[in-house]
């Protein structure tokens, strides 16, 4: 466990870098420092393994304040990785991946085994030991530079922006084969990122730093549902945020309020004439406490016989969905299984509201379609003449 308890770090000319930082993680967690550059992020992690001393406040592993351990202990107990994976071009990949036990003056046997094991793990023959980075594919050198900072077997991995300088699709494949590997080996790591895309993706919690300030320590989940700040949620983005209401928001976000409905002691006339009213075809049915007993449908009503029924004798069973529903499941239902309206209930069953086809729609359009405006005004009139004379052609 790492614990970062009212630290603050001020660099020589008074910057004040960090700020009073209070934050706990567990072992074999895997978190993110996000924030934008200059925020303090390679501050505070140079601070987990002394490289940075804070000028005020403890940090603790496993509960032990680190100043007052042995520097060497701590060093081997705690990677660290920096910008760039990149390999020592004059040493073979066996050297490469063992430099740090090396250092750490493991027995040639040990070194021997790990290296063969990690090979392993990423796929690669155990003949490339003996080769030269340039004999390796882009690919293949970078999967070395993630095993090599595994090598040391250590608790704890620092990795400073790794992959900041890869292209996307390579950052993709190593950003899995990390958080792959260090799942299966059960590594803490502390991993500094200025792109929330990498931080998302890879974080069980992240911290946001802004201005050398912990703005929200939460999962990637946590962040997007309920963003602490502007400054949170501009680092995410509009769009990623208007995609996770869809996963967060409740269907009460869209559904229609106050949907027509009938008690079920009416009769079917009184049903006939309110579907008449509105111009619908079934009717949601309640009983006096407004719960949802099922609907009644037109097409199943035979006025003339049944007029004077109470509709309770008519009511049919239907869908319906609680009111926690996620937006995403109930778009689902509509979409996708093909329902026209769902009703929504409140956990004791009391009608609460409906969504329909058009609530979907609209939800979408907010969402996705709120701030688009068609290129020139004339978008509508291009189109219309070919249209309208296709109309007249067939009259
Ligand atoms: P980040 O990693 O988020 O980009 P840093 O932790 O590197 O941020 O830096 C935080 C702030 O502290 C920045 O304003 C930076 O200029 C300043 N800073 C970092 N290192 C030093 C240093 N050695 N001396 C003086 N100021 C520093
Ligand atoms: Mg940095």
């Amino acid at each position: 466990m790492i614990e970062f308890k009212n630290v603050s770090k001020v660099y020589p000319g008074n910057k004040v870098a960090v700020e009073n930082i209070n934050l706990k993680f567990e072992t074999g967690e895997f978190i993110c420092f996000v924030g934008t550059s200059g925020s303090g992020k390679t501050t505070c992690m140079r601070m987990i393994n002394r490289m940075n001393i804070p000028s005020k406040g403890t940090v603790l592993i496993d509960g032990r304040d680190i100043s007052k351990t042995n520097e060497i202990n701590l060093r081997r107990r705690i990677g660290y990785v920096i910008q760039q994976i990149g390999l020592m071009p004059h040493m073979k990949i066996y050297e490469n991946i063992t430099m740090v036990p090396k250092l750490l003056k493991w027995s040639e046997d040990k070194m021997n085994k790990v290296a063969r094991e990690l090979l392993k793990k990423v796929d690669l023959p155990e003949s490339y030991l003996d080769c030269y980075p340039s004999e390796l594919s882009g690919g293949q050198q970078q999967r070395i530079g993630v095993i090599r900072a595994l090598a040391a077997d250590q608790e704890i991995i620092l990795m400073d922006e790794p992959f900041g300088a890869l292209d996307p699709i390579t950052r993709d494949t190593l950003q899995q084969l990390v958080k792959q590997l260090q799942r299966e080996m059960g590594k803490t790591i502390i991993f500094v990122t200025h792109d929330m895309d990498e931080a998302l993706k890879l974080s069980d919690r992240m911290v946001v730093m802004d201005k050398g300030q912990v703005v929200q320590f939460d999962t990637p989940d946590g962040i997007l549902a309920n963003p602490a700040n502007d400054f949170v949620r501009e680092m995410l983005g509009e769009e990623r945020l208007n995609r996770a209401q869809f996963d967060y928001e409740t269907v009460e976000k869209m559904m229609v309020l106050e949907p027509i409905c009938i008690l079920e002691n009416q009769t079917v006339a009184e049903a006939i004439q309110i579907m008449r009213k509105n111009r619908v075809d079934t009717l949601l049915v309640v009983n006096e406490e407004k719960h949802l007993m099922g609907q009644v449908d037109i097409f199943a009503l035979d006025q003339r016989r049944m007029g004077t029924d109470r509709v309770g004798n008519h009511t049919k069973k239907i869908s319906y969905l609680y009111n926690d529903t996620k937006i995403r499941d109930a778009i689902y239902y509509i979409n996708d299984l093909g329902f026209r309206n769902i009703p929504v209930v409140n956990k004791d069953l009391v009608l609460a509201g409906l969504v329909t086809r058009a609530s979907v729609v609209d939800k979408v359009y907010e969402s996705y379609w709120s701030d688009y405006q068609p290129e020139g005004d004339d978008t509508i009139h291009q189109i219309k003449p070919e249209k309208m004379s296709a109309v007249e052609d067939t009259l």
